[in-house]
């Protein structure tokens, strides 16, 4: 998909862009990603989207995953096929229950948006999409949550090999608005990225 409200590109060409109002499971992103729960059962919100969408094998996996490895801590990210989804892989990452903000929510929230890119490049993955990952019921406000969400990608992208292009697929005007405002605002700090910012068609 091209629609974007959005977009910073680099100068070598890599891109993010923010898509929205949309629905991350209609994405044709090679991989998408899950704001999912420890258990990986499963839950509301974008996850129970993913996994009604996907089909039954997603959660077979994640049981599989979890049956090896256990529950899966905040922070943290494993990959699944994408079952029925157009995307041919789903990334699940745990982000952190918003509890104030002196819980470490932000150094969590980041390491969901840097494990999810790092095992997209290791997987050779080229292109990704996040939906908004804890500002739900996890209830991080959306403003911080996407200067994180926004920093930390375009600080891991260019060390990316495979990833190339990263979209941000935002269900709602009020979390689209919020990203396309923060992805403005770090453009214009030329010491944080050096990238070009147009809002685009959508
Ligand atoms: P969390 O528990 O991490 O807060 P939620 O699923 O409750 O996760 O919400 C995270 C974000 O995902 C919210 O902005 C919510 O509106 C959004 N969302 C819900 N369904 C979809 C979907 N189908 N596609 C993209 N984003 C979605």
């Amino acid at each position: 998909m091209s629609d974007f409200a959005a977009r910073l590109t680099f100068a070598n060409g890599k891109t993010v862009e923010l898509a929205g109002p949309a629905d991350i499971t209609k994405e044709t992103t090679e991989a998408i990603v899950n704001a999912a729960n420890s258990s990986l059962l499963g839950g509301r919100g974008v996850d129970a989207a993913i996994h009604h969408a996907g089909g039954p094998s997603i959660l077979q996996e994640c049981k599989r995953i979890v049956a090896k490895i256990g529950t899966l801590p905040a922070g943290k990210a494993v990959i699944t096929t994408g079952g029925r989804l157009p995307a041919k892989y789903v990334i699940h990452t745990v982000g952190p229950v918003y509890r104030g903000g002196q819980q470490h929510e932000a150094k969590t929230l980041a390491s969901c948006y840097r494990e999810s890119i790092q095992i997209a490049d290791d997987h050779g993955i080229r292109s990704l999409a996040f939906p908004s990952i804890s500002t739900g019921a996890f209830g991080y406000p959306v403003h911080q949550a996407a200067e994180i969400a926004l920093r930390t990608i375009v600080e891991a992208l260019p060390h990316c090999t495979h990833v190339i292009q990263v979209r941000f697929v935002l269900f709602d005007i009020a979390t689209s608005n919020a990203y396309v405002q923060a992805a403005e605002t770090l453009s214009q700090q030329p010491r944080a990225i050096s990238a070009v910012f147009e809002k685009g068609p959508s």
